[in-house]
C-alpha cells in the first residue's frame, strides 16, 4: 500500500503505556495525572449534559468560554484578544496543532522543528508536503542555540515551532528568547506556531513567557493550549488556539472541515469554571511544585542523576549509573525488570544525542510516586 508517512509507526507513548498495562508497571511514561479533575467540574459537565448541551456547538466554540479565555489572557498576559474573531476551541491541541499547520503550510514550504520536539508535529508537516528541519536543543540545558536557528532560515521557511515549558525536558523560554524570536521572524514570511500547553506549570518566579506577553510576536503567532494539562483532564481532549483575525480566519477553515466543533458539555463547565475559579489555574504553579519536589526528595537516595526541572510535570533522570545502553532498550528493560514505565527520548529527535536520559511523569498521586521511587531506589 501507498504510504504518505513512511517513517511513522506507533507512537511512544502509546508503546509504553501498553507495555506498562501488560507488564503491571507503575505507569509514569505517558503524560497523564492518575488524579481527578477539580469535582465542581466534573459536577458542570453532568450539569451541562442534564441541561441539554447535547448537541453541536458553534464550530469555533461557545461564546462564553471563548470570553473566559480572552479575560485569562488579558489577565495573565497583559494581551487584549478577540473572542469573536481571536479565539477558537479545539479537540484537544493536537487538533489546534494539525489544524494550524494544514492551514498555514504549503507543498515545498520548510518548517524549523526544535528537538526534542513533541511527535505529532512532523507528520502534520510531512502531510503537507513541506519539510521539517530539525534543530536541536543546546546541551546540557535545552537552551535554545538561536544562532543555530538563524541559520536554519531560508526563504523558503514558512513556520517556526516553539513549545515552551519544553515537553519532554521541561525547559522553558525567558523574555530575551521572545526578542530572540520577534528578531529572526520580523520582516519574514514566517508564521510562530507556540505551543504552550503546560502554560500553567512554570516554577520560575518570572512565571511563563507566553509569546501572548510580546505585543510583536503576538501578531505573527497561533498559540496553542490543552485544558487536559491544566485541569486533570486529558481524556477530554479539549484544547484552544489563539491568533490575529487573519491567522484564525485560516486556522477556522481548516477547523471546520476537521472536526466542525468539539465536545459541547465541557465547554460549558469550563466557562462556568473559569469564572467562579481562576484560582485553579493561578495555584497549578504550586500545586505541581510540591509533587516535583516530592519526587526528588523520593529519588534522591536513588542511582539517577536528577536534571533540574523548570517547567512543565516531566522529571528528566540520567540513568548511566545504573546501565550504559540506549533509553529505548532501558525503558523496555525497565518496565520488565524494574515495573517502572517512562519514555525515552529518542522518539522526540531527528538525530538521537545519545544521551541516557529518560522522562518521568510526577502527575502522579503520593502513593503513585512512593511506589515507584521505591522500586527505583533498588537499582
Ligand atoms: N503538545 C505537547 C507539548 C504535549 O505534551 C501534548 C500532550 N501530551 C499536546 C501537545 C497535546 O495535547 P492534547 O492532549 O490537548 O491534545
Ligand atoms: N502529551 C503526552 C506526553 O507527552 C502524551 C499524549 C499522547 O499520548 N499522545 O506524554
Amino acid at each position: 500500500i501507498q504510504t504518505k508517512l513512511p517513517k511513522v509507526g506507533t507512537t511512544i507513548f502509546s508503546v509504553m503505556s501498553q507495555l506498562a498495562a501488560e507488564h503491571g508497571a507503575i505507569n509514569l511514561g505517558q503524560g497523564f495525572p492518575d488524579f481527578e479533575p477539580p469535582e465542581a467540574l466534573r459536577e458542570a459537565v453532568s450539569r451541562a449534559m442534564a441541561d441539554h448541551k447535547n448537541q453541536y456547538a458553534p464550530g469555533i466554540g461557545i461564546g462564553p468560554l471563548r470570553e473566559q479565555i480572552a479575560l485569562k489572557i488579558a489577565r495573565l498576559y497583559g494581551c487584549e484578544v478577540d473572542p469573536a474573531t481571536e479565539i477558537t476551541i479545539t479537540s484537544g491541541a493536537t487538533e489546534a496543532l494539525f489544524s494550524a499547520i494544514a492551514a498555514l503550510v504549503s507543498a515545498g514550504d520548510e518548517v524549523i522543528v526544535i528537538d526534542p520536539a513533541y511527535d505529532s508535529y512532523e507528520p502534520a508537516i510531512e502531510l503537507q508536503g513541506a519539510r521539517p528541519v530539525r534543530v536541536p536543543l543546546a546541551q546540557p540545558d535545552f537552551r535554545v542555540d538561536w544562532q543555530r536557528i538563524r541559520e536554519a532560515v531560508t526563504p523558503k521557511t514558512r513556520m517556526i515551532i516553539v513549545n515552551s515549558p519544553n515537553n519532554p525536558s521541561g525547559s522553558v523560554f525567558s523574555r530575551a528568547d521572545l526578542d530572540e524570536l520577534a528578531a529572526l521572524t520580523r520582516g519574514t514570511r514566517i508564521v510562530v506556531l507556540s505551543d504552550e500547553v503546560y502554560e500553567h506549570i512554570v516554577y520560575g518566579p518570572e512565571g511563563h513567557q507566553s509569546v501572548l506577553r510580546h505585543p510583536e510576536l503576538a501578531g505573527r503567532s497561533v498559540v496553542v493550549s490543552s485544558f487536559g494539562k491544566t485541569y486533570h483532564c486529558t481524556g477530554w481532549k479539549l484544547g484552544y488556539a489563539v491568533a490575529p483575525t487573519a491567522l484564525s480566519q485560516e486556522f477556522r477553515k481548516v477547523h471546520q472541515y476537521l472536526t466542525f466543533c468539539t465536545f459541547n458539555p465541557a465547554q460549558w463547565a469550563f466557562a462556568e469554571f473559569m469564572a467562579d475559579c481562576p484560582e485553579h489555574y493561578l495555584e497549578l504553579p504550586a500545586f505541581y511544585q510540591a509533587k516535583r519536589d516530592r519526587f526528588q526528595a523520593l529519588l534522591k537516595p536513588s542511582r539517577l542523576r536528577l536534571l533540574d526541572v523548570p517547567g512543565g510535570y516531566f522529571q528528566l533522570v540520567d540513568y548511566s549509573a545504573i546501565r550504559d545502553e540506549d533509553d529505548v532498550d532501558f525503558s523496555r528493560w525497565l518496565i520488565t525488570e524494574a515495573g517502572v514505565a517512562g519514555i525515552p527520548l529518542t522518539p522526540f529527535y531527528a538525530e538521537a544525542p545519545g544521551t541516557r536520559l529518560l522522562r518521568l511523569c510526577f502527575a502522579k498521586s503520593e502513593a503513585t510516586m512512593e511506589a515507584a521511587a521505591e522500586r527505583l531506589c533498588k537499582l
